[in-house]
């Protein structure tokens, strides 16, 4: 025997394996940031994810994964072990545009290493929390710690703008290929290394106003649909601050985030108007019941005045209705959905809370923090559509996400790493327990 081998067999009969994941993780520190600057250095914005997932399934193969391939909708997949709790750990590797390319303060694709912090594009969101899973399941392997369960680590496209489709293929491509449903799903956007299980939900809506186009030199004679729309603009502030509140996921909220009308020229009074809502629905709110109560402020405005009797200060005749997310993916697959991404909370008895608070202390000795993140995630149809107990639990602060100047801490690659190498064992035998 090696005294490599001889010191694992000690480690495992000794029960130690947790410091040994713990010595590998940080063993393998330069491989994973050396992984995640690969990721970073290769663009993929929603849509076009095909080479940065090339690099994902040539890394799983490399450290040993069971089974690695690319899904339908071209989500990276990698599986490790055959036993009978089935974990997923979702990490999207698309991300958002660059912006304004002379605002950050670092090269967005150099991944450069300064002070232990690695800097660029999707570091944080959420390619860090990739280099750390598939090291995690390197981890796995060479340890053989796969015996109860069978992981799938999937780094999933088209999250940034269609939050949980490419997920939610995935269940359905799971389901149809080996009849499996995960038990529970780990989320790798940013959590600062705490438990995250929740966010509140969103929908984006169209609010369309339609007024009568006359010269601009005798407005009178027209139906302005800009100033109709104004009234819309006032009923929905009005509506912000009575939103609902609840205690752990906060209120939802009302905003426009794009407005434009149309005439036939700069000297003619616009005819139609339309504006998009962002709205985020805490606890209790569903898209329909949002629906509802944006057509309440439309009908509050009254009905729309006769046609020919000018303008007057009747209703808009507005008509409200949800957007579609409608696009195609990188290997060719429709992708469309009506644009609501339901509210989700697991319990806090929830094995998957459970699991993921024990699996840290167990490695780091104190009890992670508990939370929720203020934007939208997959965790939308593997929580809210499925009903699959999800954590997050990633490197980054979430703070950081959609700015110019993201990074990641090394250390918390390799902590994360660690976490997911040791996460899935623990599940398994909370979700025995809760089958016993
Ligand atoms: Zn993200």
């Amino acid at each position: 025997m090696t005294a490599e081998k001889t010191r694992l067999a000690a480690a495992r009969t000794g029960g130690d394996i947790r410091m040994e994941v713990l010595r590998r993780a940080e063993a393998y520190r330069a491989d994973i940031a050396r992984f995640l600057r690969d990721m970073v250095a290769i663009p993929s914005p929603s849509g076009q994810e095909g080479r940065v997932v090339d690099r994902i399934l040539d890394e799983m193969r490399r450290v040993g994964f069971d089974e690695v391939y690319r899904d339908e909708v071209g989500n990276a997949v990698g599986r490790i072990g055959t036993g009978p709790a089935t974990i997923l750990y979702d990490g999207h590797i698309d991300t958002v545009g660059l912006g304004d390319p002379t605002a950050w303060t670092h090269d967005p694709y150099a991944g450069k290493v300064e002070d232990g912090r690695i800097y660029g594009l999707g570091t944080v969101d959420e390619k860090a929390a990739m280099a750390a899973m598939v090291h995690g399941g390197r981890i796995i392997k060479e340890l053989g710690l796969d015996r109860d369960y069978t992981l799938y680590v999937v780094g999933t496209v088209q999250e940034e703008d269609g939050d949980g489709l490419a997920a939610g293929l995935f269940v359905e491509h799971l389901k149809a290929k080996t009849g499996r449903r995960p038990d529970l799903a780990v989320l790798g956007e940013p959590t600062d290394l705490a438990v995250y299980r929740g966010h509140r939900g969103r929908c984006e809506f169209k609010v369309v106003v339609k007024g009568r186009a006359c010269h601009g030199s005798a407005p009178e004679r027209g139906d302005n649909a800009v100033y109709k729309m104004g009234r819309v603009l006032e009923g929905i502030q009005r509506l912000a601050p009575r939103l609902k509140d609840d205690p752990f996921l906060g209120r939802g909220t009302i905003t426009v985030t794009k407005i434009e009308s149309k005439s036939g020229s700069l000297n003619v009074v616009p005819d139609e108007c339309t504006i998009v809502v962002d709205r985020r629905m805490t606890w209790g709110e569903t898209p329909q019941s949002c629906l509802e109560e944006l057509r309440g402020i439309v009908a509050e405005l009254g009905e729309p005045d006769a046609p020919g009797k000018g303008p007057g200060v009747g209703g808009t005749g507005a008509e409200v209705a949800l957007l579609d997310y409608d696009a195609v993916s990188y290997t060719g697959c429709p992708m469309r959905m009506a644009k609501e991404y339901p509210t989700w909370v697991t319990p806090e008895d929830s094995p998957a809370v459970t699991a993921g608070l024990r699996a840290a202390e167990d490695l780091f000795g104190v009890r992670p923090p508990l939370g929720k993140w203020a934007f939208s995630t997959d965790g939308v149809s593997l929580a809210g559509g499925y009903g699959i107990p999800t954590i997050g639990y990633a490197p980054g602060h979430e703070v950081l996400a959609h700015t110019v100047g993201e990074w990641v801490a090394e250390d918390q690659l390799v902590k994360a790493a660690a976490f997911y190498a040791w996460f899935p064992a623990v599940a398994a035998a909370e979700l025995k327990k809760g089958k016993d």
